[in-house]
């Protein structure tokens, strides 16, 4: 149904084989495309263009790795850009309130409000053993308040008894206090929409908000909503306030562009996903398969990953053992080194792990940069066996020897020495915590 991305880039992911650094004509040629598939994807136009301009000024300049072509790297930079902007993995839903704690379900008529209401209020009694009451507030619709009694009798979670010509502010109070008296954990409040946005829909969810207290309000949305979106959410958030997104319709054919411009408006995060009619046909959030599915581009995502990790697991695991003994010698720090030129630099590799900021900071601080590595391996090739195991035997004479072997200086190798320290003493403070397998991993 789409062309993909990976189809799009292709004369660019062929034509340009540059290597070292991503130049702003390998990005702008490469973000042309990106920008078609996001708007096809149903981003709202907004959205796309803020999002391309980060994603411009993160990518020239950026390290291309080794056996990637550019265009593949601008794309793997936009699918990582794409997944934090998209915000946290599976963020759930709050019940952190004094009971009952009132979840304010909001949106449009049709945008699945009363099924995701039916599908929470099961999710919490069966995973979370919570009691669990919903309410109907549609008013207006004759059939609606009739429906949600009719998935309360499927799931098995009770009700609010219809009580007819109450008004949606009247139910609410109704409810909460039903809650309360009935020794309901969660109350779930299921307003009515309309076909768009208007005002008097505005004032009665603000009214009862008012009345009700909620401790969450969803705003639930068709994954569908093109641009759209970024009008609806906006305006529930400014007029309601609302505390998370639920994005329903997401078996369907949608890319699903619009979870990412109610989450870039709003800065709300997705909580679940509706995957389908039945009542257990909801999901956490994952962003990064939402964003493989916005750009269509998994593929590549992973080919690029892969090239940045020539990494050998058994090595990687003597490695961690070794972090956790403390023992980490000059031949441990050579074979780190040859690794990362073999990688295309450390830009390039740190980039592309999550959670390496703060690890490249140290080692840059500490000296390390791309530039040394040629010296620094031949600091290390110079040195005898002995020497590299233990690099206390470093006296003044030794290091006199290696300068001439190396075509350096006593002040490189002690630069050389000490951020072997740094990074002994950084390795054996993760090892102790038992981290640092995980995290030198990606560097080896
Ligand atoms: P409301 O007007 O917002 O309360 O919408 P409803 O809950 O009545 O849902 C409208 C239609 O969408 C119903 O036919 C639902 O079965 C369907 N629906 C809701 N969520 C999903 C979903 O995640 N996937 C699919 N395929 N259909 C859904």
């Amino acid at each position: 149904m789409f062309e993909s991305l990976q189809e799009r880039l292709g004369s660019i992911l062929n034509g340009l084989t540059g290597r070292g650094a991503l130049s702003e004509a390998d990005v702008s040629a490469a973000l042309r495309e990106v920008r078609r598939a996001l708007l096809e994807a149903d981003v709202a136009l907004e959205v796309v263009r803020s999002f391309i301009e980060k994603v411009r000024e993160k990518a020239v300049g950026a390290a291309v790795v080794k056996s990637i072509k550019p265009g593949q790297m601008v794309v793997k930079i936009v699918h990582d850009e794409l997944v934090a902007m998209l915000g946290e993995e599976g963020k759930a839903i709050d019940l952190n309130a004094p009971a009952p704690v009132v979840i304010m379900m909001v949106g449009l008529q049709g945008s699945g409000k009363t099924t995701t209401t039916g599908k929470i209020a099961k999710r919490l009694t069966d995973r979370q053993g919570k009691k669990v009451l919903m309410a109907s507030l549609d008013t207006r619709r004759p059939a609606a308040q009739e429906q949600l009694r009719q998935i309360g009798e499927q799931v098995k979670v009770a009700t609010l008894p219809i009580v007819a010509g109450q008004s949606p502010v009247d139910i609410a109070k109704r409810a909460v206090q039903a809650g309360r008296l009935g020794g309901h954990d969660v109350v779930i409040l299921d307003t009515a929409g309309r076909t768009h946005i208007d005002e008097p829909l505005m004032v009665e969810m603000a009214d009862i908000r008012k009345v009700s207290s909620p401790h969450e309000i969803l705003l639930v949305a068709d994954a569908l909503t093109g641009q759209d979106a970024v009008n609806l959410a906006r305006s529930f958030d400014e007029r309601v306030g609302i505390t998370g997104l639920v994005l329903t319709r997401m078996d369907g054919d949608g890319r699903g562009g619009a979870a990412l411009s109610m989450r870039a408006v709003t800065g709300k995060p997705v909580k679940l996903i509706g995957v389908g009619e039945k009542m257990d046909a909801l999901e956490e959030f994952h962003p990064k398969r939402i964003a493989d599915r916005i750009l269509g581009m998994g593929d590549i995502v992973s080919l690029v990953e892969k090239a940045a990790e020539t990494i050998d697991a058994e090595k990687a695991a003597a490695m961690a053992k070794k972090m956790q003994s403390g023992k980490f010698d000059l031949n441990d720090l050579a074979d780190q080194l040859r690794q990362m030129q073999s990688m295309g630099g450390m830009g390039g590799i740190m980039g592309m792990m999550p959670g390496m900021g703060k690890m490249k900071d140290q080692m840059a601080s500490a000296g390390f940069d791309d530039k040394m590595f040629k010296q620094q391996l031949a600091i290390i090739g110079s040195m005898t066996k002995a020497e590299r195991g233990n690099p206390d035997l470093l006296k003044h004479s030794r290091k006199k020897r290696i300068a001439a072997g190396s075509g350096t200086d006593a002040a490189a190798i002690n630069k050389l020495l000490k951020m072997h320290r740094q990074m002994a003493d950084m390795m054996k403070a993760m090892g102790g915590k038992g981290k640092g397998g995980g995290m030198m991993r990606g560097l080896m």
